[in-house]
């Protein structure tokens, strides 16, 4: 029977797909095996007998040196997260090696063996950039309306959350606006489901022109919307839904869209210190919209 010698197990760990690193408690790199893929990682060959603050810069260094403690310390196996690019890497030369911040996952195990007489761990590293971008591309599309390109419903409870604490810890104004195209039905039943997405598209567009760069637009439905406005008063707000609203006849004309009645209803509200939850919030910005539906469409109504 063939059996594996010294030279054919020192083969295995450099032909490991990722790259292993036997680091010592107070942070001495003691050996590296594998990973050996440029495309992937950089060489680590002379990182030997360095210490970790040599090659990390200082806060990477110390998260470094804080996980080999807890895996000591509960001596399981730890798996960690984390991302290195080249500013945290000291004296790194971008040929050899991906020049774009690479997201490793880390599986840190203790050995139970000392070396120099001190406890070791050992700490395999994968990349994992692809998984990771595609992670966050998803998250992205989860929370961008396709059509606007607008954050969706999704992210205005957490805004609306920021927001409220804000208001409680800091006492900052901050109104929300919901607002509802007039008679929207009617364009997609007059020119059809395309000219509906144009006049939505262009809508927004020109809401957009009359907020400022701190606020935010989000589409919540499909012709409902809710502006967050941080630092601005009802008066303020009332002044931006009537620069939008004075300029919406215009824009339908330039869309070749007549005699539709197309407007804007809206309700606003500030968000109170003593509000007890974001439904709260928006329930009255919601009620202050259907008012004004019902008293007849096309104005602000503020609750
Ligand atoms: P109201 O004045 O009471 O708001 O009536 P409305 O005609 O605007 O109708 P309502 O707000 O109740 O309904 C909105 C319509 O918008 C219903 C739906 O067919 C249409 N719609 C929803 N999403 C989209 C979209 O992405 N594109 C298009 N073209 N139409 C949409
Ligand atoms: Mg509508």
């Amino acid at each position: 029977m063939n059996t594996l010698d010294t030279f054919n197990y020192c083969e295995l760990l450099q032909q490991l797909p990722d790259p292993a690193f036997v680091l010592t408690r107070s942070g001495i790199y003691a050996a590296i095996f594998g990973g050996q893929d440029s495309r992937y990682y950089h060489d680590g060959s002379d990182l030997i007998d360095k210490h970790i603050s040599d090659v990390l810069m200082p806060d990477k260094a110390a998260w470094f040196l804080q996980q080999i403690e807890i895996v000591l310390r509960k001596q399981t196996m730890q798996v960690v997260e984390y991302a290195l690019s080249n500013q945290d890497v000291k004296g790194l030369n971008n040929s050899d090696g991906p020049a774009e911040t690479i997201w490793f996952e880390g599986r840190i195990s203790p050995l139970s063996f000392n070396i120099s007489g001190e406890d070791a761990v050992l700490w395999v590293a994968t990349n994992r950039t692809a998984n990771h971008l595609l992670q966050e591309q998803l998250r992205a599309l989860s929370m961008t309306d396709p059509l606007t390109e607008l954050p969706n419903r999704r992210q205005l409870d957490p805004l609306l959350t920021e927001y409220a604490d804000r208001v409680k810890r800091y006492a900052e104004v901050v109104t929300v606006l919901t607002w509802d195209i007039d008679h929207f039905k009617r364009v997609n039943d007059t020119f059809g489901h395309e000219k509906g997405d144009e006049v939505l598209l262009a809508m927004t567009r020109l809401c957009r022109q009359y907020l400022r760069r701190t606020d935010w637009l989000i589409r919540t439905g499909g012709d409902e919307f809710v502006v967050l406005m941080p630092y601005t008063e009802e008066q303020q707000a009332r002044l931006f839904y009537q620069r939008f609203c004075a300029e919406v006849a215009k824009l339908m004309i330039a869309l070749k869209i007549d005699g539709l009645d197309i407007g804007v209803s809206a309700g606003m509200t500030v968000i109170g210190r003593d509000d007890a939850s974001n439904k709260a919030i928006v329930n009255r910005a919601d009620q202050a919209l259907y008012q004004a539906k019902r008293l007849g469409r096309n104005q602000l109504i503020c609750h």
